[in-house]
């Protein structure tokens, strides 16, 4: 795989064709078709190449993973990156791994999915009021996105908020990373500062700023946090009931 006839390329790209992207649609595809930080574009494809044993017979997606669920949602989901063998294996993001188990199970209990379960892009999985999308777009190497990287991916991020703008009532923050990234997601967007100094991340966490989107901070839903019973399923259960009452659908 590489770069295509007209894709981004460069950090400089990723800038002009975000703001080009006109739609959720055709924002997805150039995300899809980003190859603008070079060390992230080859472990995504190594991963995809040499597969885990367990999946060998799968062909891996092994590219960008755009954001995913209604386009006129009310509640985000902001994680940090795709998992090598989750969302760069399947295409969605969060799909097919234990993060998305705990957390496609999470929203279904809160009548934010259609079903409890997330293993491939085309298992019939649909998001009510919600979408979901990351910081950084590429699976990076032990899920640590380097700064440039982060800033590199940044505009896709930006562009996407921006488009779910109308409807968009409250991001829920999964982890520090997300968090972090949110403050320059909201000035870019919103045309608001952030605040000094800035809120710290915090599980349950919640900012409330005039003219954007409530900001809601909970633990990640990695393995690290939900198998050592640091976020359990009734955390997660109060964050998305509380996420459901700051956007009005509760
Ligand atoms: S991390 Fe973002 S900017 Fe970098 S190659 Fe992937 S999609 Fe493009």
């Amino acid at each position: 795989m590489g770069p295509g006839e007209s894709c981004a390329r460069t950090p400089a790209d990723v800038v002009t064709r975000a703001a080009q992207a006109a739609s959720l649609s055709v924002l997805d595809r150039e995300i899809a078709d980003c190859f603008a930080c070079p060390r992230l574009v080859a472990w995504r494809e190594e991963i995809a190449a040499v597969k885990r044993a367990s999946f060998r017979a799968q062909e891996y997606w092994g590219r960008p993973v755009p954001g995913f669920g209604a386009a006129d949602a009310e509640i985000a989901i902001l994680g940090l990156a795709p998992a090598a063998h989750g969302g760069n294996r399947t295409g969605r993001v969060f799909t097919g791994d234990r993060s998305g188990d705990v957390l496609f199970a999470a929203l279904h209990r809160a009548g934010l999915a259609n079903q409890p379960t997330s293993v491939a892009a085309d298992d019939g999985l649909a998001l009510r009021h919600t979408r979901i999308f990351a910081a950084v777009r590429c699976a990076p190497p032990d899920n640590k996105p380097l700064p440039v990287e982060r800033d590199t991916c940044a505009p896709w991020l930006h562009r996407e908020l921006g488009l779910v703008r109308p409807s968009l009532r409250v991001v829920v923050a999964l982890g520090a990373f997300a968090w972090a990234a949110w403050w320059p997601a909201m000035a870019a967007v919103y045309r608001v500062r952030p605040p000094v100094p800035r809120p710290k991340f915090g599980h349950g966490a919640l900012v409330r700023l005039a003219g954007v989107p409530d900001l809601l901070g909970s633990f990640h839903v990695s393995q690290q946090n939900t198998f050592t019973g640091r976020l359990t399923p009734d955390m997660l259960d109060d964050v998305f009931a509380r996420a459901k009452r700051q956007a009005g659908l509760a």
